[in-house]
């Protein structure tokens, strides 16, 4: 009997396997990884993406290049995914952890050249990772966080959030100062001090807000929370102090019917009673609210003219359809709970506030509650000229808060610059020859994918890359274990610290970690069975 085909697989799949596989998913991996390394450190170029829908985008942020960038390669989705880890993690450091994982790839496709098995190099790599989270811990410099308010210490997270911003700030500019002392302060008002040391830092107490116009320079902390909604009625006031607020879900309206409803009026006396009910409802309402105390009232959906109108009236300030998520955060602010039931508010549903007051900004009016009944909500307002400059603006507050929250969490730096990356290398390369056979191997070619972040850094600005990592290792080799690419004036420097170019240990530690899981993950994938496309 002639053997039949078995067919195994729906007919236009195409499958790649073994060696081919791994090499075509490296590949691109690393191909994704050269895209970014541009982007790497304070004078990395921005990248300009564009949407399907024509919006731009102007970043050199790495995990916004990549969530942008619409990855279509299963394996560099996995790169795509270990920059979401890192981003999600520690916030920071994404661009270095997809680099450093193309990085790891590319050597290992030297290893594979050499027919070292996979498991081999995942084996070397795990190591080297685990021998590097050690060495971390003993180069690093513990910070003193025991009183934020103190200058000195103050002074230290300044250098914190400096280096973590030069990279998108024109560094020492007057905006980024500004930046700067303000993430602090905001970080510093919701830092809760931990019984074994170091904080926890709850970021999602502290509220973003943006609004065109001005310049970075007008944007401002607030004490509170800011709603980016005017006072609904003319006659209401502008200003209350003592503010007992009511945070509605409900609407002030009168409900439509779900299914249509008719109704049959056959004379003006009808239609006066059907609105005199209606404006009963509502005023019923209004009333109830002012009964258990309110003098102002949040509301996340709509307030009917009529229901204005007597707030207006009991001299209540209302704000009308504010976003869900803002409710949410006026709930925890203002110690208030959320009322889906007017008529069965009570006065302990009432939050509070110092002062309620809408206040002019730039073109447009803001609500802004100071003094909220927990001290430690907090609302940046960021202004600026224009959306990509002010999205621009947001992300990097957002890495710089994640970098003060890492380094609270574990006070503990180490100088960046491609620093900790010489250092390291130096010391796994001693390690891996303790380790000995094929894993030495991968150890090694783990190290030289460290010292390219130098090289790449030394690339940004201009210099010779080859030279200066020669120059690096002569320095670390003598016992600079802080000396680095110093790439704002394009030199080697001594010492990064002094430079003030320093990175959380947390941070480093999970771009290793990262770029490792990555990597591995690639590494062990042998057969690539794609489906073919869905005919549309
Ligand atoms: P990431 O998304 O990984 O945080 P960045 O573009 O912020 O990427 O670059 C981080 C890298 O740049 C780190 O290796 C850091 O040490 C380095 N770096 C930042 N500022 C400087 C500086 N002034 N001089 C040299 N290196 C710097």
């Amino acid at each position: 009997m002639a053997n039949a085909p078995v067919l195994l697989l729906k007919e236009g799949t195409q499958r790649s396997s073994g060696r081919d596989a791994l090499k075509n998913n490296i590949l691109a991996a690393v191909t994704l990884a050269e895209m970014l390394k541009s982007s790497l450190g304070p004078r990395g170029l921005d990248k300009m993406l564009i949407d399907s829908f024509g919006d731009v985008t102007i970043t050199n942020d790495g995990a916004t290049i990549v969530k942008e960038m619409e990855i279509q390669h299963p394996a560099a989705k996995l790169l795509v995914e270990a920059a979401k880890a890192q981003d999600a993690e520690v916030g920071d450091g994404t661009t270095s952890a997809v680099v450093l994982a193309g990085l790891l790839l590319d050597k290992a496709d030297d290893l594979l050249d050499q027919n070292i098995h996979p498991t081999i190099i995942i084996e070397g790599y795990k190591k080297a990772l685990n021998k590097s989270l050690e060495i971390i811990d003993q180069l690093a410099t513990k910070i003193d966080v025991s009183n934020l308010n103190s200058p000195a210490t103050r002074d230290q997270l300044k250098k914190i959030v400096y280096t973590t911003m030069s990279s998108k700030f024109i560094a020492g500019g007057e905006e980024m100062d500004k930046i700067m002392n303000m993430v602090i302060d905001a970080v510093s008002i919701v830092a809760e001090p931990l019984p074994e040391g170091g904080y926890n830092v709850p970021l999602d107490l502290i509220k973003i807000d943006k609004k065109k116009g001005g310049s970075i320079e007008d944007s401002m902390l607030v004490h509170g929370l800011v709603l980016d909604k005017e006072v609904v009625h003319p006659g209401m006031p502008r200003r209350v102090e003592k503010a007992k607020i009511a945070v509605l879900d409900a609407a002030l309206e009168v409900e439509k019917p779900e299914i249509s409803a008719k109704i049959s009026i056959t004379s003006p006396e009808q239609i006066k009673a059907f609105l005199d009910e209606e404006a009963k409802y509502l005023k019923d309402m209004v009333d109830k609210l002012a009964s258990i105390g309110a003098n102002v009232v949040i509301c996340q959906k709509g307030i009917d003219d009529v229901a204005q109108h007597f707030l207006a009236k009991k001299g209540i300030l209302a704000v009308r359809r504010v976003k869900r998520s803002d409710i949410e955060k006026l709930e925890k602010a203002l110690g208030a709970r959320i009322i889906s039931s007017i008529k069965d508010a009570t006065p302990e549903d009432l939050g509070y506030a110092e002062l309620v007051e809408e206040r002019r900004v730039g073109n447009d009016k803001m609500v802004f509650i100071e003094g909220a009944k927990n001290p430690k909500a907090v609302n940046i307002l960021l202004r600026g000229s224009n959306d990509m400059a002010l999205d621009e603006a947001e992300r990097s507050i957002n890495d710089a808060l994640h970098s003060l929250r890492n380094v609270l969490m574990k006070p503990m730096i180490v100088a960046g610059g491609g620093a900790v990356e010489t250092e390291l290398a130096l010391r796994l390369r001693e390690y891996a020859r303790s380790v000995g056979g094929k894993e030495q191997l991968a150890i090694e070619k783990f190290a030289e994918a460290l010292e390219e972040i130098p090289m790449i850094l030394a690339e940004t600005a201009g210099m010779e890359p080859i030279q200066t990592l020669m120059d690096l290792r002569a320095k670390h080799a003598k016992g600079l274990i802080n000396s680095g690419v110093d790439v704002m004036n394009g030199k080697i420097a001594d010492d990064m610290l002094a430079l003030n170019v320093l990175e959380p240990v947390r941070v480093k530690a999970q771009v290793l970690k990262s770029a490792v899981e990555a990597a591995t993950a690639i590494l062990k994938i042998d057969d690539l069975i794609a489906a073919a496309p869905l005919k549309s």
